[in-house]
């Protein structure tokens, strides 16, 4: 058995934190990144779990529908920066589009004082 697994199976008292059984030797074990990896969640110790396969395949299904509210949130807040750079005025509930906004900083800058 991998260091690893070994001392995650000693930190976890041989138990399952999915199900709370013990594990058995005819259990295959997986190591699960707690905070999935492509949320955030750092391969290290403290975010890294032993599951049994078929409680890993359970914990992976709920992390599928985590990641992807993530996915869309990150989305839309791309959207909403995309749309702030955009002057928009709203006329009769259709935005229409003005321009790019100009920062006051630019304005002043490129003028001449003369
Ligand atoms: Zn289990």
């Amino acid at each position: 058995m991998p260091n690893r697994k070994a001392r995650l199976l000693k930190l976890q008292l041989g138990k399952c934190p999915w199900c709370g059984l013990s594990f058995h030797n005819w259990d295959v074990l997986e190591e699960d990144h707690i905070t999935p990896r492509a949320i955030g969640g750092k391969d290290e110790y403290k975010n890294l779990q032993l599951l049994h396969r078929h409680c890993h395949d359970e914990k992976t299904a709920l992390d599928l529908i985590e990641i992807r509210k993530k996915d869309r949130s990150k989305f839309l807040e791309k959207l909403s920066q995309f749309w702030e750079k955009f002057d928009w005025n709203w006329i009769n509930d259709i935005p229409n589009f003005i321009g790019h906004t100009v920062r006051k900083s630019d304005v002043t800058n490129g003028q001449h004082t003369e």
